[in-house]
This record gives structure tokens, sequence and C-alpha cells, in this order.
């Protein structure tokens, strides 16, 4: 797939593509950060995705990663309580601490960019392993960091 360079829809000049140097999302616990990501920005920096779809392709890219987590079970209707994946022993209230997952992301025949994903790990009581809380939790704030990644670019809203 060969990009098509924008136009800028404020300046009407031909957009360049540029990367950003860091730009972050977040929702709930998760927050996710973009390094060196590719977009294409007017002389003036008035920025747009490299292409319509690539805040959907960046969803699907972090949902692809999402089943990676370790993470704990949640039990109970009204009371949640979170028990440890692995052992089923219940997980310390307050997490640990706060990691950031690196990867490396490349959209088409663009170079490479990196990734966080950062969340909570919470420690199990029992057999002492970290985990994220759940997998819905990260799961759920997926769209809104993106959002949030969204408008810390500068990007139009569309999709
Ligand atoms: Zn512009
Ligand atoms: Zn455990």
């Amino acid at each position: 797939m060969a990009l098509k360079i924008p136009r800028c829809v404020r300046c009407f000049v031909a957009c360049e593509l540029k990367t950003l140097p860091s730009v972050s999302g977040e929702a709930g616990s998760l927050k996710l950060t973009l390094l060196e990501v590719p977009v294409f920005a007017c002389a003036k920096n008035h920025t747009v995705p490299v292409h319509r779809d690539f805040m959907l392709w960046l969803i699907q890219q972090i949902r692809a990663l999402e089943a990676q987590f370790a993470a704990g079970r949640e039990q109970g209707m009204i009371f949640k309580k979170h028990l440890c994946g692995e052992c089923g022993k219940e997980l310390a209230p307050k997490p640990e601490r706060r990691q950031a997952f690196p990867y490396e992301l490349k959209y088409e025949e663009l170079a490479p960019f990196k990734l966080q994903i950062e969340m909570p790990l919470y420690k199990c009581t029992g057999c002492g392993k970290e985990q994220i809380r759940s997998a819905g939790e990260l799961h759920g704030h997926v769209a809104g960091a993106v959002v949030g990644i969204n408008d810390g670019a500068g990007f139009p809203h569309s999709g």
C-alpha cells in the first residue's frame, strides 16, 4: 500500500511525513504511550494520522497484545475481589507498582515505532506472582486511552 500524502485541512498546503517524539493517552488505570510514531504534519505542525484507519489499526494491535498479560480473575457481583490467575488466592488490595511494557509496532512500509502499555501490577498474597487485576480492566480502557493519544497528537476527530 502506498501512502497518500494529504493536504493540511486547515492550511491547504501539502503535509510531510514526520514523527512525534512521545504522545500518551490515559483511561482509568491504563496509560498508553507511542514513541516516534509517524504522522503527517504541515509546516505549522497541524497533524493527521498517516492513514484514516490508523487509530483503528492501533486499537487492533493493542487488542492482540492483551492476552499476553498475566491477569487475575474478578469475583463477586457487588463486592469485587480479585483472585490470582495462577493459584486463585486473593490479590493484594493495592498495586505493588506500575509497569510499562514496551512493544514495537510497524504500520505498512513506515519505520517501526514503540508502544508502551502501562498498568498497575498487583501481587498475589499466595504465590507472589505479579499481574494486572483483571483482563477486563485492561480491555475496557484501550479505546479511551487511544482517544487520549488521538487528542494528544492533535489529530482531528474521525472514525
Ligand atoms: Zn496546517
Ligand atoms: Zn497466586
